[in-house]
């Protein structure tokens, strides 16, 4: 398994480093975010060290993701949240700290301090075409 011995997830996944656990398999682990932007922020994370979402195999990344939705359910019913974001940054303008994947569940309460905008743009006639084509050039 990959893992970086510098990185804070990979010395919490070593057991060096504690953490409030919510559930852990072979490939997965989730824990208590220790900075909540909300009461139960949660982080989902694979046991292996890949920097950023886009570096990680397929297999690998549903082996993580299929804890989301029962782990979110579990997170809503805990903390009587009434919406929740589920973030993940990849990269330091993107906001990632930690270089190590983790998703994070962001419970979402009237009032609460995590907001963000959200402001779309319009794209001029063909653009979106030509985006789709160059994305699909891409894909493997
Ligand atoms: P990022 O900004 O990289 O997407 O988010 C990293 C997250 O990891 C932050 O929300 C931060 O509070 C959390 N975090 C950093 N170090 C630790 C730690 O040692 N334990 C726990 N439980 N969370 C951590
Ligand atoms: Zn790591």
């Amino acid at each position: 398994m990959k893992t970086d011995p510098n990185c804070i997830f990979c010395k919490i996944v070593a057991g060096e480093i504690p953490c409030a656990e919510l559930l852990a398999d072979e490939a997965a682990l989730a824990f208590v975010d220790i900075g909540p932007l909300a009461e139960g922020h949660t982080l989902l994370i694979p046991k292996a060290h890949y920097e950023t979402l886009d570096q990680m195999p397929a297999d690998l990344a549903a082996s993580v993701l299929r804890h989301l939705p029962a782990l979110a359910a579990a997170v809503k019913k805990a903390t009587g949240c009434e919406a929740f974001n589920v973030l993940q940054n990849n990269g330091p303008l993107a906001h990632q700290v930690v270089p190590h994947v983790h998703f994070h569940i962001i419970p979402r309460s009237p009032g609460g301090r995590f907001q963000f905008n959200w402001p779309a743009g319009e794209y001029p006639e063909g653009r979106m075409q030509q985006l789709a084509d160059a994305v699909r050039s891409h894909l493997t």
